[in-house]
C-alpha cells in the first residue's frame, strides 16, 4: 500500500493535498485557498485539554496523566483533509508540512522536554498501511525541534490487563498501552488528532508508570 501510494503520487499531476485541486508546479502541498482556510486555533485555549473554551470546571483533561495538551488547528476543513491525506491516501510529505505548522506555534511550556514520543499505532493498522502516521509526524516534529524520538510505547494488543476489573476490560475506551525500557524523563507525546483524549491519557499513564515525571501532549488537530 505504501509503495503503491508513492507510485501513484509520482504518476499523478501535482495537486493540493487537501482539496486535490491541480497545482501549477511542484512546490507547496496546499493550494492558496486551502492555506487560507486552515482552521487555526488562535486564542489561548485551555492549557490542559487544548480546547479553545469550555465550561469552568468542565475540563475533559482534569484527571489526565498529561500536564498540558495543545494543537495548532481544529480538526475541521482543510486540516481534516490533510490528516486524511496522510492517513488514508499515504501522502507522506504531508507529515512534514504538519510538523512545520506544529513547531511554528508550539507554546514555550511544551518545549522543555527530553524526547518526542509517538502515540503507538495499532499493530494491525500499521501492517495494513505500511507506515504509521503519528510516528511519521513525531519524527518530522522531533527533527524540527532538534529532539530525539523515543518510540517506547506499544499497544498491549488486547492482552489481559493485570489488575483491571472485568468491566474495565470490556470498556473499549480503556486502551492497553505499555512503555518499554526507560521512557524519557520529560516526554512530548505526539499524535495526529486529539479527540476525547483517552488515547493520550493511556499513553501518558504508561509513560508515568515507566518513570516519566513530566508529560505534555501535542497533536496536529483538536476535535472541538
Ligand atoms: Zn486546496
Ligand atoms: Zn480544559
Amino acid at each position: 500500500m505504501h509503495a503503491l501510494a508513492e507510485l501513484l503520487a509520482l504518476l499523478a499531476p501535482p495537486a493540493c493535498a487537501a482539496c486535490r485541486a491541480p497545482l501549477a508546479a511542484t512546490g507547496p502541498l496546499l493550494c492558496l485557498a486551502c492555506t487560507r482556510a486552515l482552521p487555526w486555533l488562535r486564542a489561548p485555549g485551555c492549557p490542559r485539554c487544548g480546547l479553545p473554551r469550555h465550561r469552568r470546571g468542565g475540563c475533559p483533561a482534569a484527571g489526565a496523566a498529561f500536564a498540558l495538551a495543545w494543537a495548532p488547528l481544529a480538526y475541521d476543513g482543510a486540516a481534516r483533509e490533510l490528516v486524511r491525506a496522510l492517513k488514508f491516501r499515504g501522502a507522506l510529505p504531508v507529515a512534514g508540512l504538519m510538523a512545520a505548522q506544529v513547531a511554528a506555534g508550539l507554546p514555550p511550556a511544551l518545549r522543555g522536554v527530553d524526547a518526542v514520543v509517538p502515540v503507538p499505532a495499532h499493530p494491525g493498522r500499521r501492517r495494513r498501511r505500511g507506515f504509521d502516521p503519528a510516528g511519521l509526524l513525531a519524527a518530522r516534529l522531533a527533527a524540527r525541534l532538534g529532539l530525539p524520538v523515543a518510540a517506547c510505547l506499544s499497544r498491549g494488543g488486547g492482552r489481559r490487563q493485570v489488575g483491571a476489573g472485568a468491566r474495565q476490560r470490556r470498556d473499549p475506551r480503556r486502551l492497553a498501552v505499555v512503555a518499554r525500557g526507560a521512557p524519557p524523563r520529560r516526554a512530548l507525546l505526539v499524535d495526529d488528532v486529539h479527540t476525547t483524549g483517552a488515547t493520550l491519557d493511556a499513553c501518558a499513564r504508561a509513560l508515568a508508570a515507566g518513570g516519566s515525571g513530566w508529560i505534555v501532549a501535542v497533536t496536529y488537530a483538536r476535535t472541538l
